[in-house]
This record gives structure tokens, sequence and C-alpha cells, in this order.
């Protein structure tokens, strides 16, 4: 059925062609690796540039150094009343030292895939969103498949964080009643081919990913047509288009009810949904802005926001629209998936369409988060050798003014607890300001990383910061720093994630690659990922410490588990490093599963 309101006209490429690249592993000789840095590849040749990396440089490799062995003086330490603080230092690029996961199987049977998203890591990243997209493509790369990210050419994506960046195609493409013009540029961004798209009007301006003046509904609606207009003028047609979360909602109904009917045959749908609570609340007279007549939408079957039936106005769901209408529709969590399906009131959609429905946990991106090779870290350490990661410590402890450590002996160990967050109430804000009394009256550090969308919440932070920070054992840090969450994430001995739900969480799965162990109530993709150290039932899971309620006495209880265990037991502690470290929560593990899904719906042409 059709149910375009608009005129589709044919549209004209006026400039640029459409050329693949992708990075790819080469080989691996005993002493070096030699990584594909960057490929550029056309349908009829293949160029790239390789690059050789010496093992050697990589921090303590095969060697047992202690802490005093780590070229100590070498540290350029920081401090409070630096002029540039510490996480605006200038960093080598983290091309000098790419560090691409050996042991990766081709697959024989290849796709291309095309993510349409809102977030990529790290030019445009809000939360695990971005993280997720660049760590599945990339995942997918390295398996063979051709894949590209399409996302808004926000104005604050920096223009230098994107490697040969070239104007692909103007077009046109549709929006409340007249023709857009639209620039597609091409680039490489962390290895991984992008287009950006960039309409010529206010979409997508401002200082921020999300919150610029303009109508953000309606910005990814445009959007969402607009990627597929570019498919449609370029005629270029992957086997899958994956859209993320209610901004691309709107894409599968307007790929089925318009643009399949046009040019567009061979592409299938996946909808991933990383969190339910945001499901795209759109009016009827805001869908037939991107030219689908609104009204056709609004039944139970189809895009209607179940709780408003029978009020005055009621409201579609382009969250909803994405699950009737993509082909398969993924969640972030085994846990989720079941916790969705039971409470919400997407649930009965979910059920609906239930054998289309999988939860994959998602997994974290070990090129970007790799402490053996990270930019951002002081030192750099491994498993085998975690010294690095107390040069770490006490170089955040310096450089925003923490007590260093007194003494070596068990009882002045000193945890450090970093909280790293969007400050929102899915988070457990209650519990976050708990734990800051909490820690800080037993003796450990606490470092708070978080931003408040909501502007009460972020005033009421800033009292807390006001209050906390001027004296040596907490800091509450109101902003977004990809560089400090690095660096945060090295330094602490534990990673508190009180949720209060979580679809995934990536911070407990980051943190336990930097050695953190990760402290955790229990839902959602926490549950999946944390075992905690005294359950008995399965002792060679466990790598934290969960809670399950959400009162402050429940998490009192593991904090104090892990603080004990911490101070008391240092040899142990040492060990749950090393083992948290080497727990594989990597892409390469769970990427097969989406290349299963895209497998199961695609079409052979
Ligand atoms: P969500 O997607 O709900 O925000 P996740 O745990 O899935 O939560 O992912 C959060 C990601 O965002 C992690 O990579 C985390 O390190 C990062 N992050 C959150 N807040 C900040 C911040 N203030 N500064 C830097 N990174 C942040």
């Amino acid at each position: 059925m059709m149910t375009s309101v608009a005129p589709v006209r044919s549209n004209t490429v006026t400039s640029g062609t459409y050329n693949t690249k992708l990075t790819e592993f080469v080989s691996v000789k005993k002493n070096k690796k030699v990584n594909v840095i960057s490929s550029n590849r056309n349908r009829n040749s293949v160029k790239f540039r390789v690059r050789a990396v010496k093992l050697d440089h990589e921090v303590g490799a095969d060697k047992t150094e202690s802490l005093s062995d780590v070229t100590l003086k070498h540290v350029d330490w920081p401090s409070p009343s630096d002029d540039v603080p510490f996480w605006k230092r200038k960093f080598r690029t983290s091309d000098a030292d790419p560090d691409v996961p050996v042991n990766i199987e081709k697959d024989s049977d290849l796709l291309h895939v095309i993510h349409v998203t809102a977030e990529m890591a790290p030019i445009a990243k809000v939360g695990g969103l971005g993280d997720v997209v660049t760590g599945l493509a990339r995942a997918c790369l390295l398996r063979g498949h051709k894949v590209d990210i399409m996302l808004p050419f926000y104005e604050c994506i920096k223009k230098e964080n994107i490697q040969e960046l070239s104007l692909l195609s103007t077009y046109n493409s549709y929006y409340d009643g007249k023709w857009v013009e639209t620039n597609a540029y091409s680039g490489i961004v962390s290895d991984i081919p992008v287009i950006l798209v960039e309409p010529m009007n206010q979409f997508f301006k401002g200082e921020d990913v999300y919150g610029g003046s303009y109508n953000e509904l309606e910005a990814y609606l445009f959007f969402s047509r607009a990627c597929l207009e570019w498919m449609q003028v370029t005629g270029t047609q992957p086997d899958i288009i994956h859209v993320h979360e209610w901004q691309t909602g709107a894409l599968p109904l307007l790929y089925w009810d318009m643009y399949h009917y046009l040019s567009l045959q061979k592409p299938r749908i996946v909808l991933t949904i990383h969190n339910m609570e945001h499901y795209g609340e759109c009016r009827q007279e805001q869908l037939y802005k991107c030219g689908l007549d609104g009204s056709k939408y609004a039944t139970i079957e189809k895009a209607i926001d179940d709780r408003t039936v029978g009020h005055n106005p009621e409201r579609l769901s382009l969250l909803k629209g994405g699950i009737v209408y993509s082909n398969s529709v993924v969640t972030v969590s085994p846990t989720y998936l079941k916790e969705t399906l039971c409470s919400g009131w997407l649930a009965s959609a979910l059920i609906t369409n239930r054998d289309k429905y999988h939860g994959i946990l998602n997994g974290i991106d070990t090129v970007m988060w790799n402490p053996a090779c990270d930019v951002f870290l002081p030192a750099n350490y491994h498993a085998q050798n975690t010294a690095g990661k107390k040069v770490c410590k006490q170089y955040l402890q310096r450089g925003l003014g923490l007590a260093l450590e007194g003494s070596a002996s068990s009882n002045h160990r000193v945890p450090l607890v970093v909280c790293i967050s969007r400050l929102v109430a899915q988070k457990g804000l209650h519990l976050i300001r708990h734990a800051i009394n909490h820690i800080e009256e037993n003796g450990g550090q606490m470092i708070v990383l978080g931003k408040a969308p909501d502007g009460r919440v972020q005033t009421e932070f800033e009292a807390l910061a006001d209050l906390h920070n001027k004296g040596s054992t907490v800091r509450i840090l109101l902003m977004y720093s990809e560089e400090l969450s690095h660096m945060l994430y090295a330094a602490a001995d534990m990673v508190l994630v009180p949720s209060v739900y979580e679809p995934c969480g990536l911070a407990q799965m980051i943190g336990m690659r930097y050695g953190s162990v990760p402290i955790v109530r229990k839902t959602g993709g926490l549950a999946d990922t944390v075992f905690d150290m005294d359950d008995q039932s399965q002792p060679e899971m466990a790598n934290g410490f969960v809670f399950e309620g959400i009162d402050e006495g429940s998490l009192n209880s593991a904090l104090d588990r892990a603080f004990s265990y911490y101070q008391t037991k240092p040899i142990e502690w040492a060990k749950l490093v090393q083992k948290v470290m080497q727990i594989d929560n990597s892409w390469n593990k769970t990427a097969g599963k989406y290349i299963d899904v895209y497998n199961s719906i695609r079409v052979r042409w």
C-alpha cells in the first residue's frame, strides 16, 4: 500500500561517485603486526595504505614490570592549577597506534549494510548508541562485509576528525511540501566509511548533537527520508538498512510504503532499539511533512501510541511504527528483551512481533577501548602487567587534587570509584547521590563524570559539586569529555552503574576492559554481564558486585562488600582486576549474531 501524499520525483546527482572505503587487517608477523590503516577501493582497484607497528611498543608486553619500572619520571604530572586541564592537552592521534584485533575470520557470504543513525562515536556521540554503531560497524567490516554509516552532518561535528572528507553528491529531498537541497559527503571516521547528510536548511545546526533550535522530530523525519532518497538517486541498494532508535523509526514506513514502490527493491530493514523510553512521539501532521499520510498509520496494528487511543489528538510513535514495519527488531540484551515483553506500553506490539524480535548483547569496540594503546592514558597497560593502571590512578588524583594514597599497607588502600553517565533518572540519580556520601564516609574516593540534559538535575548536581569538590575525596565533573572518560575508566578501582533500568550498559563493560571492577544493579544488560563475587552458584563467572533493590541499603551492601574485598584482600583483588580485563565483551564475540539476523532476512538478487 502506498501512502505517500507528497509528490515523489526523480532526482539528479549533480556531482560525485560512490566509492567503497574499508579497513582490513592484513597479517601478523612474529614481532610486528601489519595493519591496513585505510583503503580506498572502487569496483576495479584496491589501494591500501599499510603500516607496520612494532608490538614492542605496546607497554609492558610480556614483561612483569612493577610500578617503579614504569618510567614515572617521564609522566607529565598534572595539577588542578594547570592553565589547560589535563584532559584537554594535545594527544597523539589514535591512528598512530591502531590495534586491530587479530584472528578475525572473514565471512564467506558477504553483505552490504548501511547504518542510518543519529549518533556515531567519536564524532557525534552522546551515549551508548554512538559506541554501538561504531563498534558493530567495525566488527562487520573486519569480517569482510561492506558497511557504511549514514548520519546527519551536525554543525558540531569537527571536520578535522573526518578523513578524506569530500562532497559525494548534491540532491534534493522532500520536506513539508518542498524539495530541500541536500549535500551528501563521504569520509572515513575511525577507519569506518561514513556518509554525512547535510540539508540546506536549519536542521542539525547548533553546538551539540541534540537540542538545537529546530524541531528535532521533524529533522529526523527529514533525515530518514533523505537517506532513502540518497540511496535512490545514487542507485545504492544495500542488503540491509540498519536503523537505530526512534530517530530513524520512520525509515521502515517510508521504505515499505514509498521507496520500495520506486527503485529500491533489495534492502531489508533491521531496527535496533537501544532504549524503549524514547519512543518518538509524533503527531499525524508531522508525519505528513516527510510525505507520509499520517492518518493511515493511526491504528493499533501500525503506529498509534496505544495510550493515546481516544484522546484528542491521538499520537503516533515512530518507534512502534519501526517495530511493525522492520523485517527484524533487535534489542540490546537478552534480559532487556524479556523485561520489555513483560512491561511497558510497547509490550503488546513486541509480543505481536515476537517472531522477529531478538535480544543481542551489545559489545564494546576493543579498538577504541584498549588500555594497551589508548592515546588518552598517561601510561598504558594490559592484563599481564597492570602497573600502568596505578600511574593512571595517581595521575587522576593529582590532576583533580584528590588525596594520594598514604601507604602501601592494605589498611590504607583507598578505593577510587567512578561513575560515568548521562545524569538522567534511568541511571539511578538518587543512588549516585547517595554513593557520593557513602563512599566519602567509608574512606573511598569518588569521581562522577556526567551531564544532565534536564536543567533542574544539572542545578542539583552543581550544588553537590560546590559542596563536595572543595575536599580531597570527591569530584563531581558536570561535562562531557571523551578523553577524561578514558582516563577515569583506567584510573578507577571500581566503576559504579546503579541504574534503575539499563537496556545494556557499556560503562560496566568498558570499566572491566580497563581493570575497574563493576558495582551494578541487577537489571537489563547489567544482569547479563556482571556476576556477583559472593554468588557461590557460578564462581567462575564472578566478576563484580551486584545489588538488586533500588534502595540505598542495597547499594550500601554492594559498596561495602567491594570496599572490604579491596582493602583486606589486595592479592585477590589484583587477580580480580586481571580477570575482568580478560573477559571478552567485544563486538567480535557478538557481531556474528547480528550477521545471522541480517542473513535471515536478506533477499538474493
Ligand atoms: P547510555 O547509552 O544510556 O548513555 P551506556 O552505558 O550504554 O549508556 O553508554 C554510555 C556511553 O557514554 C559510555 O561510552 C560512557 O563512557 C559514555 N559517557 C556517558 N556520559 C559521559 C560523559 N559525561 N563524558 C564522556 N563519556 C560519557
